[in-house]
């Protein structure tokens, strides 16, 4: 029997062994299992499993480690680095495990690991309860949560990450292990910000929140000529604000269907917290007098509806290369920048966001997770996207040279979940050691990598923000 024999054996015996689907080159519906939202990733998996049940997740990882199989673990393949398939590897994709539970009596919420938000927002609405996520109703909550998690909530109640109370995850060599500040608590502290570096996380179990029964949200655009004086005015009416107002300052062409026409625009985006909208009202008055807005949209909608108005600005398919960086205050350099390269960027498509951090985000102490930068005011994401491969060199370079303007105005902060791909599959342990050390700072890599030497010493789990174990 030859290897493609033994490999086609071991196949049919792992699809005996599993409730999921198993595919593989040449069968229906192997182009659309081994994509990713980014259309620029185009990987060839030697398998994909799609998990139907947890039980699928240790039989794939025992095949992929007898193997020595790269393994790519996708939830909702949005991660922009492409980490969620792999050339020749395995595919262990858990979007089908998505199921949501919500307990009202303790305001928690148990989810699978294939959910994405929208299906998350779509369980707990009825319930008058949301989970703090990220604003693209399509990500998957797994990913999302690994790296940290901002969004419209994040002022109020901080990352994602802040609100998980309880892990479930099956290891490498196929142990179900549970983590919460009570038990196995640094795997609980590494999995709050150190990315599916340490297993395959089966459930998440958060805190929700009351949620008002509309969310008072909305948009001011500004027209480039307004831009400059709009941040001065965004950017000291910042200073003191309720937590429960969280913002986006977005630069972007919009969508044709927004009405707003072909030019670039800046749009101040907002969502209240709580039901006392007068506070709400009062706070984005203050804002509305000293930059006044060339149009507005703002009303009380249902949270879900919210949670998806940005949804069509980005589509499964397209190219796409993001990078980032926290900021410490929006002064008259950091302004200059935004506003030239806000100009410069003509094209639909890749747009920038400037969210507004602090409230509950910076009163998490540093050390708590290992998400990076507790004390940055605002982190900018340079979220470049467009559909034709053409256009590749030309749009990354211009996302490349606005994060090296911006780096010597920002505070250092790295966010795994807003980066694209820099290192290369073929990378090695010594770049990604840099690159994790460069996100996380040395104590903090030290702990992480201690961490991953515990849980994943032979590094099975390295198609992700990698962080290499520490040597013994
Ligand atoms: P996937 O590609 O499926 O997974 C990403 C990585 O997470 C995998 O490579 C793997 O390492 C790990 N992983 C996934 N599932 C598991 C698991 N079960 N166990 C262990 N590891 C796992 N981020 C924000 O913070 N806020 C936002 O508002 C936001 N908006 C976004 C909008 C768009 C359109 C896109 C493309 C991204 C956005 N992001 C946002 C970034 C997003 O958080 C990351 O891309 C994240 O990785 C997406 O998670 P996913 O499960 O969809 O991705």
């Amino acid at each position: 029997m030859n290897s493609a024999d033994g490999f086609t054996r071991a196949v049919a015996d792992l699809r005996q062994a599993v409730a999921g689907r198993v595919i593989v080159p040449g069968e229906a519906g192997y182009d659309e299992a081994r994509r990713v939202w980014n259309g620029m990733i185009d990987r060839r998996p030697a398998l994909v499993v799609q998990a139907a049940h947890a039980d699928d997740i240790a039989a794939a990882l025992r095949f992929a480690r007898e193997r020595q199989l790269p393994v790519a673990v996708r939830g909702g393949g949005h991660n922009v680095a492409g980490n969620g398939t792999v050339n020749d590897g395995l595919v262990l994709d858990l979007g089908a495990l998505n199921r949501v539970q919500v307990l009202p009596g303790t305001r928690t919420v148990r989810v699978q690991a294939g959910a994405t938000i929208g299906i998350i927002d779509a369980a707990t609405e009825p319930f008058g309860l949301f989970v703090p996520s990220g604003v693209v109703s399509s990500t998957g909550i797994a990913g999302l949560t690994l790296g940290g998690g901002i969004g419209w909530m994040t002022r109020a109640h901080g990352l994602t990450v802040d609100n998980l109370l309880e892990v479930e995850m099956v290891t490498v060599h196929g142990r179900v292990v549970h983590a919460s500040a009570t038990e196995n608590a640094e795997l609980f502290w590494g999995l709050r910000g150190g990315g599916g570096n340490f297993g395959v996380v089966t459930s998440f179990t958060f805190q929700a929140h009351p949620l008002p029964p509309e969310v008072f949200s909305g948009n001011f655009v500004y027209g480039q000529e307004h831009w400059g004086d709009a941040l001065r005015a965004y950017a000291s009416w910042t200073h003191d604000l309720p937590d429960a107002l969280t913002s986006i300052m977005s630069f972007l062409v919009p969508p044709h269907d927004w009405g707003l026409g072909d030019d670039p625009r800046m749009l101040f985006g907002f969502a209240w917290a709580t039901p006392f909208l007068e506070e709400g009202a009062r706070a984005l008055d203050e804002l509305r007098r000293a930059a006044p807005p060339d149009a507005e949209i703002v009303e009380p909608v249902k949270w879900t509806t919210w949670q998806s108005a940005a949804d069509e600005l980005f589509p499964k398919g397209v190219r796409g290369y993001w990078k980032n960086t926290s900021l410490d205050h929006l002064d008259e350099d950091v302004i200059d920048v935004l506003v030239r390269r806000g100009a410069e960027q003509t094209w639909r498509g890749t747009g920038f966001d400037v969210h507004h951090l602090g409230g509950a985000f910076g009163r998490v102490p540093e050390s708590a997770t290992p998400f990076p930068s507790r004390t940055a005011q605002f982190w900018l994401n340079i979220y470049g996207f467009w559909a034709d491969a053409g256009d590749d060199a030309e749009r990354i370079r211009f996302v490349r040279n606005f994060a090296a303007e911006m780096a010597p105005l920002g505070s250092g902060g790295l966010y795994v979940n807003f980066m694209g791909e820099e290192r290369g599959t073929d990378a090695g342990v010594q770049d990604a050691r840099e690159q994790a050390i460069a996100v996380y700072g040395q104590r903090k890599f030290e702990r992480l990598s201690a961490l991953k030497r515990e849980y994943d010493p032979e590094n099975v789990l390295r198609l992700n923000h990698n962080i290499p174990p520490a040597s013994t």
